[in-house]
């Protein structure tokens, strides 16, 4: 039987309705959250993605500005920025796009972002809150996965959850949240033996790998839940014939288009699995919509926080507003 579709479009949707709602309240109190990213050089994929958190601001009508910089921007010229971002009560989130040049020493910069505007929760202290089930700023990708599990309704608790990956922005983050919603949790990596046998008891796939279509349908359970997280764009014929041999429309779209993006887990996994992301419509818009409920999150602590010890009292019906939130 063919796997339920977990539609991230839609998750998405539902996301950011719930967020209008949270902005609103925020709005009359006098708060706007606000991103700021920073990019710099040329890569036309980081170019790309900035442009689409810049779009997903505007969108929900959060303030946002893009700095960029030169391809010979160096460590101190982003360090400078970041302190001045740190600075700028305004700017509630800040967002390092990464890859940063070669010359640019990146744990540095991205270490210089202030905790409470960390938005893509990769600060080691943001890290510290995950590991001990603190509340916090949480990376985006694996937080997205778990909305999209718990708004699902996929059972979490007790089921085996194999993640495919150990990288600090995905795999790690998402092995931690597994842990918490009390799954238990098995981390495969490159030097991990048997990984079809790993897979095959799993409940829960997550696949974090950047390995098209590696995770074959025979490496599946039966029923299993399957969150395909990996993103790789192909161009080459003869990979898609082979990805696609059982998906002739999938097929067709590659040819027409030339190039496609493709997933960690091959596309005949979705007659084996019993719920399956598509990539892409899976995980992909989920990062952006955790990127926005970061930045909204991060203005309600800071900045809620900065007003209600300033006034003392919350009399106001936006303050008394806030005061529930
Ligand atoms: P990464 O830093 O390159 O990490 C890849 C991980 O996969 C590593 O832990 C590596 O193991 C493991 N791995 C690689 N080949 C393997 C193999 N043959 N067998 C078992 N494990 C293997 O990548 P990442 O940043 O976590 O990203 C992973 C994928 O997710 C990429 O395709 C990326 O584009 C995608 N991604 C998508 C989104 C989204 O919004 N959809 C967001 C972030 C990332 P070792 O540690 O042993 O090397």
């Amino acid at each position: 039987m063919a796997a339920r579709i977990l539609n991230g479009n839609q998750i998405r949707d539902e996301i950011y309705s719930e967020l209008r709602g949270e902005i609103e309240v925020l709005r009359a109190a006098g708060i706007q959250p606000g991103l700021a990213t920073v990019l710099a050089g040329e890569n036309p994929a980081s170019k790309m993605y900035v442009a689409s958190k810049i779009a997903a601001c505007e969108q929900l009508g959060l303030k946002s500005w893009n700095y960029t910089s030169a391809a010979s921007a160096t460590t101190d010229e982003l360090l400078a920025l970041v302190e001045s971002l740190n600075a700028n009560n305004g700017v509630d989130g800040i967002l390092v796009q990464l890859p940063l040049p070669p010359q640019v020493d990146s744990k540095r910069v991205l270490d210089a972002v202030h905790p409470a505007k960390d938005v893509d929760g990769f600060h080691p202290i943001s890290l510290g809150h995950l590991v001990t089930g603190q509340p916090g700023l949480v990376a985006c990708t694996p937080s997205g996965v778990m909305e999209i599990l718990r708004r699902s309704g996929i059972k979490i608790e007790g089921a085996n959850a194999v993640v495919v990956g150990r990288s600090d922005i995905v795999g790690k983050p998402m092995a931690l949240l597994l842990l918490h919603a009390n799954a238990t949790v098995t981390v495969c990596h490159s030097k991990t033996r048997d990984l079809p046998g790993v897979i095959r008891r799993a409940d829960i796939v997550v696949a974090a790998m950047g390995r098209p279509g590696m995770i074959g349908a025979d490496w599946i359970g039966p029923g299993a839940t399957v969150i395909d997280v990996g993103t790789t764009r192909v161009t080459d014929a003869k990979q898609a014939e082979l990805l696609f041999a059982n998906t002739p429309e999938r097929l067709a779209k590659f040819r027409e288009k030339g190039f496609t993006v493709v997933g960690d887990v091959h596309p005949d996994a979705a007659r084996v699995a019993g719920a399956i992301t598509p990539v892409p419509g899976g995980v992909g818009p989920l990062t952006i919509a955790m990127l926005m409920s970061n930045t909204v999150k991060a203005a309600r602590l800071r900045r809620v926080a900065l007003q209600i010890s300033a006034s003392q009292t919350v009399t106001s019906r936006a303050g008394a507003s806030l005061a529930k939130f």
